[in-house]
């Protein structure tokens, strides 16, 4: 069978609306989609939940994709309940009965009743127990009384797992049957809807573009647990780590567990297989992203010279991460890329706390004009709480950062009393909740407090541990290849004849991919030679995420970088309208990218800096922005024709930016003398000295 192309997992909830914040025991949404894990949506009630899942088959139908569809409540009942319902052994029967019966809104539905409603259709009492509604329901016992009723306790599957909950239960921790009878009419209606378009498993042949399968988090509960301690919400854990587990397996692990015959009960997806799912759920197993696709590069036909801004536009618009995500402790996160948002765990700070050191009470039992408080005994001290109220009338000893105690609300600075006596005095006029800092002020708990395609700063480290986080999800650090091309370079070092220069490039543009923050692989230097570089290019796909190379980019003899990539039908010539540059040849070298440098080292560093740099953020997962640019007054004097973008090389010295006296382009001298670039625009420009200019640090590229 052909593998899924998306996952969802839906953690079900059979209680009311549960309000627009995210929390937990609600309904959860996971979704991996070809191997890329989104973050979990949060659906505040059942209608929301319906109608994202019916936009989700719509645009996985509309795109083509085949769509896993889990959910974690059972699809049928103990054998013989359909035909003690409905009349008939088939499941769907149960399915038709309940939706036709269910009523349901965000702030009520009427399980309950249902269930006694059920009941009435066997003998004895139960199956169905617990009310949770106020209320008597007649024919719903409170308490696990049952006798008499016919049915087995458990369905098949359930007997085989430790702490399923039979679905006879309607309430209290861990129970199923509210899920069941709240989340079945459900299905039905997406079922009718999408009909020849959805299976139901393991009840019909999964050759529909949808299928939903039962699943159950409790089988990867090792995994869930461990992730849990990086914070967040356990059922968005539990429905991220199913859907890329189920996405993770190996087509025939998949295909074994879904190899269940048809039954009345249905049965628990992965059942007897925990083992390959937890494996495949696991945190450590990086999650490759889907390669680019083979016109990712390809501009538009006809233009003759691309302006800067579309083929910035073009490398957003076309490239994605290609880096996995694994989740590391705060210690090995510094400069890496966030893979997703995250949200506090714990607020900042948790409790209300004093901000100096001074003297705490109740502004309420203040009156008016100067002040006279006794003090109590005791104090409270950062970590060292009072540990019980401080009565009415009464002052408290404080210092900096103690959680202030019940009967405390404001503070006094210490310079701003006389003590004496057992009692502080102080004038009149203090605010209520002075020099106090409020629970929650800085980070209320589930904030997001680092979204993704952060470089994770210091401060990000300080943030994330004071909100209880233990771990970050982050992306791999991509890995750059640089490879050298042409017959004249050498070693610096070895002899070099005429004709023969020392290699500028591969120094250049090694050191700026580690500036960059990335893993840099020196790939050495190539003759001009097609077989070698074949061999090299080859190399590079395997060792790196991405390959740099310089010089034979053009379209002459020797070009021969550009004459593979050819080869491979992805390559694409950039004619972009810049000075310095040459053509860039960009592609895809068995499923890697290739950039294709000019090899003049001028052309080549300036290219790495505005098209290589912004793409290989994109590459890494980090978010999308251009340099950080300031505008100065102009030491020099330049006119330029329309047409092409200008970079100089250029330098700041009291406040104002000078340029490199010569633009000529293998001047690698100007380069080093250089401390960034002045950028003049597309169009016409007469820079006179004062005018002001772009100007763009070469630290704005790191
Ligand atoms: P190409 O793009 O291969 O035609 O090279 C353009 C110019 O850049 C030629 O003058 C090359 O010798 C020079 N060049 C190419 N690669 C390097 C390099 N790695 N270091 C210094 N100069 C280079
Ligand atoms: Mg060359």
């Amino acid at each position: 069978m052909t593998p899924f192309d998306t996952v969802a997992i839906v953690d079900w909830s059979s209680g009311n609306d549960t309000g627009p914040k995210p929390r937990r025991d609600a309904i959860w949404i996971g979704q991996t989609r070809n191997g890329r894990d989104s973050e979990p949506y949060y659906s505040r009630n059942r209608a929301d939940a319906e109608a994202y899942l019916s936009k989700l088959i719509e645009k996985e139908l509309s795109a083509g994709r085949r769509l896993f569809l889990g959910f974690d409540f059972p699809f049928g009942f103990p054998t013989g309940f359909a035909q003690g319902l409905a009349g008939k052994s088939d499941p769907f029967s149960v399915w038709d009965w309940l939706e036709a019966r269910i009523e349901d809104s965000p702030r009520s539905n009427n399980r309950f009743d249902v269930a006694a409603e059920i009941n009435a259709h066997f003998p004895g009492i139960g199956p169905f127990w617990f009310n949770g509604l106020k209320r008597d329901v007649p024919g719903l016992p409170r308490r696990d009384i049952r006798n008499g009723h016919g049915m087995a306790e458990k369905r098949d599957c359930e007997g085989q797992t430790r702490g399923a909950f039979p679905c006879w239960q309607m309430g209290g921790a861990g129970a199923v049957g509210g899920q069941i009878l709240t989340g079945l009419p459900v299905l039905n209606r997406l079922r009718r809807r999408y009909h020849d378009n959805l299976a139901v498993w393991p009840f019909e042949a999964c050759e529909a573009a949808v299928t939903l399968v039962e699943i159950w988090p409790g089988l990867i509960n090792p995994v869930v647990k461990r992730a849990e301690a990086s914070g967040g919400i356990r059922d968005a854990h539990q429905v991220r780590l199913l859907a890329r587990a189920v996405a993770a397996l190996p087509p025939d692990a998949l295909a074994a567990m879904l190899d269940v015959h048809a039954t009345e009960e249905g049965w628990i997806m992965g059942l007897g297989h925990e083992d390959q799912l937890q494996n495949a759920a696991e945190e450590q197993q990086p999650l490759r992203p889907p390669p680019l696709r083979n016109d990712c590069f390809a501009l538009p036909a006809g233009v003759d010279w691309t302006p800067v801004e579309d083929a910035l536009r073009h490398l957003q618009d076309n490239l994605h991460p290609v880096v996995s995500t694994e989740t590391l402790p705060l210690a090995d996160c510094l400069d890496r890329v966030l893979a997703t948002g995250v949200a506090a765990r714990r607020a900042n700070p948790p409790q209300a706390n004093t901000a100096v050191d001074g003297y705490g009470f109740a502004h309420e039992s203040l009156g008016s004009g100067d002040q006279v408080l006794p003090l109590v005994d005791g104090r409270a001290a950062a970590g060292r709480p009072f540990g019980r109220a401080l009565p009415p009338g009464h002052a408290l000893r404080v210092l900096t950062g103690a959680a202030l105690p019940k009967g405390v609300d404001t503070v006094i600075l210490q310079e701003d009393v006389t003590l004496g006596d057992g009692k502080i005095a102080f004038r009149g006029g203090i605010k209520p909740g002075a020099n106090t800092r409020r629970a929650g002020e800085d980070v209320e708990k589930g904030d997001e407090i680092l979204s993704e395609g952060r470089v994770l700063t210091p401060a990000d480290l300080a943030l994330a541990s004071a909100t209880g986080l233990a771990r970050l999800p982050v992306r791999s650090r991509l890995r750059v290849a640089i490879i050298s091309t042409g017959d004249e370079l050498r070693e610096p070092g070895d002899e070099a004849g005429p004709g023969q220069i020392y290699d500028a490039n591969r120094p250049l543009l090694l050191s700026l991919a580690r500036k960059f923050g990335y893993v840099a692989v020196d790939l050495g230097r190539v003759e001009d030679d097609r077989e070698a570089l074949r061999r090299v290019l080859d190399r590079g796909s395997v060792e790196a995420d991405v390959i740099l190379t310089s010089g034979g980019a053009s379209a002459g003899d020797e070009d021969h970088v550009s004459a593979l990539l050819n080869e491979t039908g992805a390559m694409s010539q950039w004619r972009i309208a810049v000075k310095p540059g040459r053509p860039l040849a960009l592609g895809l070298w068995q499923d890697t990218p290739v950039f294709g440098l000019p090899g003049n080292p001028v052309a080549a560093m300036v290219c790495t800096l505005i098209f290589a740099r912004p793409a290989m953020r994109r590459l890494a997962g980090e978010t999308w922005r251009a340099p950080h640019a300031i505008t100065v007054p102009a030491a020099f004097e330049k006119s330029k024709k329309p047409g092409r973008r200008e970079f100089l090389r250029a330098r700041l010295r009291d406040g104002k930016a000078e340029i490199f006296k010569s633009e000529g382009s293998g001047r690698i001298s100007g380069l080093s003398w250089a401390e960034g670039l002045i950028e003049l625009p597309d169009g016409e420009i007469k820079v006179q000295p004062g005018d002001p200019v772009r100007y763009l640090p070469f630290t704005a590229f790191y």
